[in-house]
C-alpha cells in the first residue's frame, strides 16, 4: 500500500481544497480531517460544541484557537490517524493554531504544507455554484451536480447551497483569509515547509501537481525511501 502521510492544505475558500483534500485522502488512504465538516457536524447534531459554533460559522468568523485545537488534538490521537496520517483541511487558520499544531504532532511533524493557488476572481466564481451534501460533505456545483436531483451520489444525502456562501458572509470569510490565514504561508515558508502549487485546472490535473510535490517532498527529506510510518 501507498505509504501514509501527514499534510495541511491550505488555500483560500474557492481555492479546491475540499475537493483536493478528498482526492488526495483517497490517494494516500488516510482520513480526511475537516474542522469545517467536524463543526457543521456538530451543528446539525446539536451538540454544545455545535451550539456555539453556528453563530460564528453562520456570520464566517473564526471560533477561538483553543476550542478548535482541542477538537483537532482528539481527531489526531485517534487510532486511524496515528498509524497512517492524515490530511488536514481548514486548520491551521492563525499563525497560533499552527504552533499548536506543531506541539501536537511533536516529535514527529508534517510531511508537506501545499498551498493551493488560486485568483480571487475565480475563487469567487467557484464559491457562488458551489452545493455541497449535508451529509457526508461532498463538494458539486451548478455545473457539476449530483446524477439525481440534488441528492449525494455517495450517500444520498440532500445536496444544498451552504448557509455561509453568501455573498456578504464569502467576502468576510476571504477577507478574514487574507488579514488571519494568509501570514501562516509565510510561517511555513520561512520553516522550509511549504510548497505552492496552481490550484486553477480540473481536479484531476491539480490533484496530480499536489502528489508530485508530496512525493517530492518526501524524497527530500527521505532520499532513502525509509518512510516515517515504515519505523
Ligand atoms: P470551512 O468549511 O473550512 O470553510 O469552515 C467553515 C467555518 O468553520 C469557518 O468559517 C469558521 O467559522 C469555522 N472554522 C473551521 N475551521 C476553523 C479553524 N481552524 N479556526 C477557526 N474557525 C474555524
Amino acid at each position: 500500500m501507498v505509504p501514509g502521510v501527514r499534510l495541511v492544505v491550505l488555500g483560500k475558500q474557492g481555492a479546491g481544497k475540499g475537493t483536493q483534500c478528498v482526492r488526495l485522502s483517497h490517494h494516500y488512504v488516510v482520513p480526511h480531517v475537516s474542522t469545517g465538516d467536524m463543526l457543521r457536524a456538530a451543528v446539525k447534531l446539536g451538540t454544545p460544541l455545535g451550539l456555539r459554533a453556528q453563530e460564528f460559522m453562520d456570520r464566517g468568523d473564526l471560533l477561538s484557537d483553543g476550542l478548535i485545537m482541542e477538537m483537532v488534538g482528539e481527531r489526531l490521537s485517534e487510532s486511524d490517524t496515528r498509524a497512517r496520517g492524515f490530511i488536514l483541511d481548514g486548520c491551521p487558520r492563525t499563525t497560533a493554531q499552527a504552533e499548536q499544531l506543531e506541539e501536537l504532532l511533536h516529535p514527529d511533524r508534517l510531511d508537506l504544507v501545499v498551498d493551493l493557488e488560486v485568483p480571487t476572481a475565480l475563487a469567487m466564481r467557484r464559491l457562488a455554484s458551489r452545493r455541497v451534501c449535508i451529509d457526508c460533505g461532498e463538494n458539486y456545483s451548478v455545473s457539476n451536480p449530483p446524477t439525481v436531483n440534488w441528492t449525494c451520489d455517495i450517500c444520498g444525502g440532500e445536496v444544498v447551497q451552504r448557509a455561509d456562501d453568501t455573498e456578504a458572509a464569502i467576502l468576510h470569510r476571504l477577507d478574514l483569509y487574507e488579514r488571519q490565514t494568509a501570514p501562516l504561508i509565510a510561517w511555513y515558508e520561512k520553516k522550509g515547509q511549504l510548497t505552492r502549487i496552481n490550484g486553477a485546472g480540473s481536479a484531476v490535473v491539480v490533484e496530480r501537481r499536489a502528489v508530485r510535490v508530496v512525493e517530492e517532498a518526501r524524497q527530500r527529506r527521505h532520499p532513502s525511501g525509509d518512510l516515517w510510518d515504515h519505523r
